[in-house]
């Protein structure tokens, strides 16, 4: 039990219970790298204008968001795929699949989390997210395609935002 405690600590997001960097490269290792099938994509997502949610709401407000924003994606994603907390508000998904299926896959999440909400003394709080994807590409190296997904989610937050762009 203490190892798989320590294992959770090292792997895990305490806050939303996702995977966080560790977990990711941990995945990563044992899904994509050992395997026969090189095909992956990355997702990654960025809460818009989450600063002013945390000013309007409260820090309490902007913890649930990212709650409900973590419980979303996980929802919609398969158990192959994998959902990582890069940081602050940023969510990175490794997908099994092409860029056709991730960039599919991201346009259903960002169109659900428009949709969802956490009450806050009776007013409905909600977000949007911008997404940029990536898709493996012969000699590249993870860090590689996280950084043309990270270029992607720039261009989509510099065109106005709750897109996705691959
Ligand atoms: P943009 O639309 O360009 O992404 O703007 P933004 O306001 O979302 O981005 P910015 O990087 O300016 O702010 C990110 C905010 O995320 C600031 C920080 O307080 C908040 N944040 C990061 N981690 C947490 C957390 O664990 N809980 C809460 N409540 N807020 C967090
Ligand atoms: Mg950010
Ligand atoms: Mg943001």
């Amino acid at each position: 039990l203490e190892s798989y405690l320590l294992h959770n600590k090292a792997f895990f997001d305490q806050l939303t219970g996702l995977k966080n960097r560790s977990g990711l490269y941990e995945a990563f290792h044992t899904r994509i790298l050992s395997g026969q099938k090189k095909t992956y994509s990355i997702v990654m997502g960025d809460i818009d204008y989450f600063k002013k949610v945390n000013d309007t709401y409260g820090h309490e407000c902007g913890d649930k968001i990212l709650i409900l924003v973590a419980d979303t994606i996980r929802s919609h994603i398969r158990p192959e795929d994998c959902i990582c907390r890069w940081g602050g508000e940023e969510i990175l998904l490794l997908i099994n699949g092409t860029e056709t299926v991730a960039t599919a896959l991201a346009e259903k999440i960002r169109a659900s989390i428009e949709q969802a909400c956490v009450t806050e003394e009776g007013t409905e709080v909600s977000v949007t997210m911008t997404f940029g994807v990536a898709s493996y590409i012969p000699g590249f190296k993870i860090n590689k395609l996280i950084q043309l997904a990270d270029n992607n989610l720039y261009i989509g937050k510099n065109n106005g935002k709750n897109q996705v762009v691959s």
